[in-house]
């Protein structure tokens, strides 16, 4: 497996692998890794010949304050998960390398990065489609996975594709989760055991909203109010939203009657944890 920590030196072997007509698919993460990146890169290794995965923190989506520094890393671990999940290559670029000094161009998907995680984040989907613009024009990556556990995010990608006419299939992968329902994420390391117990709460939210429509509630502020109400019974919780938005515009709504996602985001000691679940809806029949 290859490392390449260049642009140059990756897009040399892409181009190799483009003119024996090889299919290229692609990874993106912010490293260290858990089962649900893993999981990604096992649901696409099938529909490629070559398989690069990326590793890159990306400043642009950071925020001020929200000390990028921080970030968990751990390279040497993360290789040899790659390794043994078979990826072709990883793509390991310095922050120079991507944004040198006389850096100034950005993407930016309108209206659906606004709400959601775009509200207390209003920098963030720029920073993120502006980095996958770059990976996807590094890679030349015919096919790309991204995880369900950030719907917002792959919803905007989905969208950013279709309106600046990328030729890449997109592929969207269930979210792993642990065994008492938390969403795998690098960021639950940030979490003390007793935070780690309590961080729970937010899928056990999502899941409450969930089995209330199942037995046929379909007040979104209903959901909204039980959502709120299962966070606050865990002490020292920060609520950012609780949603029960459009699934494709992500506006809120009043009643469930289309593919509908409900959506969270929380605050536990300092971490953020944002989680969802889509629920679709049956079509009635004429
Ligand atoms: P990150 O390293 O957090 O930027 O995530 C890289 C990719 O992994 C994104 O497409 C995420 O949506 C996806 N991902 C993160 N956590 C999970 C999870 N628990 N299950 C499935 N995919 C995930």
């Amino acid at each position: 497996m290859d490392i390449y920590r260049n642009i140059n030196e990756l897009r040399s072997s892409v181009n190799a692998w483009k003119k024996q007509n090889l299919r290229i698919g692609f990874v993106p993460t912010m490293g260290f890794l858990h089962t649900g990146h893993l999981a990604l890169i096992d649901a696409i290794k099938p529909k490629c010949d070559k398989l690069i995965v990326s590793i890159f923190v990306n400043p642009k989506q950071f925020g001020p304050g929200e000390d990028i520094e921080r970030y968990p890393r751990n390279f040497e671990r993360d290789q040899q998960s790659i390794e043994a999940h078979h990826a072709d290559a990883i793509f390991y670029p310095a922050v120079e390398e991507m944004y040198p000094d006389d850096y100034y161009t950005y993407v930016q998907v309108e209206e659906l990065g606004a709400v959601l995680c775009g509200r207390s984040r209003p920098t963030h989907f720029r920073g993120v489609t502006t980095v996958v613009t770059k990976l996807f024009m590094a890679t030349k990556c015919d096919i790309a996975v991204f995880g369900q556990k950030d719907y917002q995010q792959a919803l905007i990608i989905q969208q950013m594709i279709k309106d600046l006419n990328f030729d890449i299939e997109v592929m969207i992968c269930p979210t792993l989760r642990e065994e008492d329902g938390l969403a795998m994420s690098s960021r639950n390391s940030y979490l003390s055991e007793e935070e780690r117990q309590r961080a729970v709460c937010l899928y056990r939210a999502l899941k409450r909203a969930e089995d209330l429509y199942a037995n046929g509630e379909k007040h979104a502020a209903l959901l909204r109010e039980e959502m709120k109400n299962e966070v606050l019974t865990v002490p020292e919780i920060r609520i950012d939203y609780l949603e029960v938005v459009d699934a494709l515009t992500l506006q809120s709504i009043d009643i469930i009657e289309r593919k509908t996602l409900l959506a969270g985001a929380i605050w536990l000691g300092k971490a953020r944890l944002i989680d969802n679940i889509v629920i679709d809806v049956e079509p009635i029949d004429a």
